[in-house]
């Protein structure tokens, strides 16, 4: 019989903010399956809405971390190291551009804009992955997401789309690095979810409503999809799988047009 259950293994989920982001949706089946899952978060402000989230599920850890600050990760590294002993899993679900870099036009992306977004959405999942790989055990799996802006131009997804490239082609680097120690690394591409990073994108509906009407399944895939799919990923039912960009967006990538 084939089994998901994680009992005994250890998750660390970065990127939380409250119950519609989708690290959220992969910790909640990470937990449904048994696993014991800490969390890191940017700022003190969203503790209190972990805390909330986590409260039916002991032995969760909660700390923060700035993912583009060296001292930070080294306190959330050697802390999971303490309480954990190891990781079987890591969710990097983290990412940013400021607000003015996706309103004006991709030419005018700043050089400070370019800094901020490609370190917080892409170079963050390196120095993660160099920080969690003492602690990986061997069959374990690390995943990111990311989004087909950076394969396709999505207006206004300007600099973010650049910096998902990154991510997809650190993807496959950093598995081709770490596969020797028997550790795994996939990006999730998720279709338009409403979460809050993707309030900060200009005309988010409209792109939400249009890649729906796209989609082979005439939807958008749904976070639980997304959680689905991490959980998949993270277990060793994805025991082949590393280095690639697994979609899960209701198939609308595949559409280059639709007839009405
Ligand atoms: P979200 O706003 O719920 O999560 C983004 C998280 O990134 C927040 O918890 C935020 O605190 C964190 N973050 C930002 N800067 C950080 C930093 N410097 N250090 C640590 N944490 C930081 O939104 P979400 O949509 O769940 O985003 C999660 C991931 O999913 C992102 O990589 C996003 O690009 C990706 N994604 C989202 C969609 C979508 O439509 N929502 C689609 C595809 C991919």
């Amino acid at each position: 019989m084939i089994s998901l259950d994680l009992s005994g293994k250890s998750a660390l989920v970065m990127g939380v903010a409250n119950a519609r982001s989708l690290g959220w949706a992969i910790a909640e089946q990470l937990l449904a399956a048994g696993a014991r899952v800490a969390f890191s978060y940017q700022g003190e402000r969203l503790k209190p809405e972990l805390e909330k989230l986590t409260a039916g599920y002991p032995g969760t850890l909660l700390q923060q971390a700035d993912a583009t600050s060296e001292d930070d990760l080294s306190a959330l590294f050697s802390r999971v190291k303490e309480e954990f002993g190891g990781l079987d899993a890591v969710v990097h679900a983290v990412a940013y551009a400021p607000r003015e870099a996706m309103e004006g036009r991709f030419i005018d992306t700043t050089p400070q804009d370019w800094n901020t977004a490609l370190s917080v959405s892409a170079y963050s999942l390196i120095s993660v992955c160099r920080h969690a790989e003492p602690l990986l055990r061997e069959g374990s799996s690390v995943i990111s997401l990311t989004y087909h802006a950076s394969q396709k131009v999505v207006p206004k997804y300007n600099v973010m789309g650049v910096a998902k490239a990154a991510l997809e082609a650190a993807t496959r680097y950093l598995a081709a690095e770490m596969g020797a120690a028997g550790v795994r690394v996939n990006t999730i591409s998720a279709g338009p979810m409403r979460t809050i990073a993707a309030r900060s994108i200009p005309g988010f509906s409209t792109m939400y409503d249009q890649a729906a009407k796209a989609a082979p399944l005439g939807r958008n895939a749904t976070p639980r999809e997304v959680g689905k799919l991490g959980l998949f990923l993270l277990s060793d039912l994805a025991s082949g799988i590393t280095g690639q960009v697994v979609y899960v967006d209701a198939g609308s990538s595949v559409m280059a047009m639709k007839l009405e």
